[in-house]
């Protein structure tokens, strides 16, 4: 207890604790990659390798988005404004079709910058060339549950699908218990993937006890499209294929009637919400307190840098917070506390790391954020959840810790050279406006 590799003292702990336990004047110690003590007082008796001084701020566990593809910070302004299928088809798939290992290794390491400088520790990641997204996180030092993304068509990386699916099976073998990465099953979505491919990917999730992440009921046309195929709505038709369970997490869940949220309930199925990209795409609007009230784990993604346009988990659980509302004409739907919790400890149940993750408390890995609260837009506070859902944002965060590492302090990135992630970055847009100009 005297001893300890990180201290972080002087500021108001917000555990998100199942118990909403708040600490005033509260201090947390880490050794290793675990903490150690989340308690009240003054620690003047514990020894510390490092010390952060909150300085009165907040202290509270790092972000989790659950839904990215994050080296798609590359298109981040490519073209906005326009229908999907003119966006999909004249700028978005002709650039993917060209995409390499460098291109995403690129993006992502850009993701992760900005996702570590506005409180995100964790992402989950749904992809081309995984590995490279893989090898990012871990050079960034963040943590993260990513896939390569399945579909029936040839993909860039690995080919033909039966390619993919020993791609995905070739990842999980080798991160498995990894301390930072962990690996998914993800099929692209209902309408992009075979009944077969379905069946054998929900085969080898089970396999390997890894979660199986899917696009379900995004958009209005993607409901016609799956009815007019299979006869039936996405989750009854993922329901007759046998895959649905409390591995699977369906990112999105837009359009659903009574009879899917009864479905997910009934197999315990995890969501994550998109409201920015819901919104930019003009799909609609999820009714996750609906979901909530049945007792479905929700969690909070951002969605790629193409629709949304960025990563700041601070601005999306503002807007999560105020869409409902407008939505349902009710003020009161969807709290503050709520949203945060979407964003922490309810991400981490989603993503099948609430062991681990989402809460402080004592033996949790040590994913912690802290922020400076002397800011005009933040004082004078008198509710914590309140400012961190409509005041504060991504950049009030001044230090972050992932399982047990400082990885920014004073917000100076301490694993990455920000200034050559960023020339990459560069570099990489002129490559696809080139691709851009002449099309294949
Ligand atoms: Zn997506």
């Amino acid at each position: 207890m005297n001893q300890a590799d990180i201290l972080i003292k002087n500021g108001t702990v917000l555990t998100m604790d199942p118990q909403r336990t708040v600490i005033e004047k509260g201090f947390l110690c880490i050794r290793g990659d675990t903490l150690s003590a989340v308690a009240k007082g003054d620690p003047h008796e514990i020894r510390a390798d490092k010390t952060i001084d909150a300085k009165g701020g907040l202290i509270l566990p790092g972000l989790i988005n659950g839904h990215t593809h994050a080296a798609m910070t590359l298109f981040r302004g490519l073209a906005d404004d326009l229908p999907l299928m003119d966006w999909l088809n004249h700028y978005i798939f002709p650039v993917e079709s060209r995409m390499d290992r460098e291109f995403v290794r690129t993006g992502t390491l850009l993701a992760c910058a900005e996702m570590i400088l506005s409180g995100t520790t964790t992402f989950c990641d749904m992809y081309l060339f995984e590995e490279e997204v893989a090898q990012a996180a871990q050079a960034a030092g963040m943590r993260c549950l990513v896939g390569e993304v399945l579909y029936d068509f040839p993909s860039p990386n690995y080919g033909p699908i039966e390619q993919g699916l020993k791609y995905t099976e070739s990842l999980i073998r080798k991160w498995q218990g990894h301390p930072l990465v962990s690996i998914a099953v993800e099929p692209h979505a209902v309408y992009t993937c075979s009944p077969d491919l379905l069946v054998r990917a929900n085969r080898l999730s089970l396999q390997y006890k890894v979660p199986l992440i899917i696009h379900v009921a995004e958009s209005a046309s993607e409901i016609e499209a799956v009815k007019k195929k299979y006869g039936r709505k996405p989750f009854e038709h993922l329901e007759s294929l046998g895959v649905l369970g409390p591995h699977v997490i369906a990112d999105h869940c837009v359009h659903l009637d009574e009879a899917e949220i009864q479905r997910m309930v009934r197999h315990d199925v995890k969501v994550i919400t998109n409201p920015e990209s819901n919104m930019k795409l003009a799909s609609g609007i999820s009714p996750v307190p609906r979901l909530l009230a049945q007792g479905i784990t929700v969690g909070l993604g951002t969605d790629g840098c193409a629709s949304n346009n960025n990563l700041d988990l601070f601005e999306e659980m503002d807007t999560t917070a105020k869409l409902h509302k407008v939505g349902a004409m009710d003020p009161t739907v969807l709290d503050a506390f709520t949203v945060l919790r979407m964003a922490t400890l309810s991400g981490a149940k989603a993503l099948g790391l609430a062991d681990r993750i989402g809460s402080l408390e004592a033996g949790k890995r040590a994913d912690v954020i802290v922020l400076d609260t002397h800011k005009p837009h933040l004082t004078p506070m008198y509710n914590p959840y309140s400012h961190l859902v409509y005041a504060a944002k991504g950049s009030d965060v001044t230090h972050s810790v992932i399982n047990g590492k400082l990885v920014m302090e004073d917000r100076r990135l301490l694993t990455l050279d920000l200034r050559d992630v960023l020339r990459h970055a560069e570099e990489m847009s002129e490559k696809v406006l080139s691709w851009l100009a002449s099309p294949d």
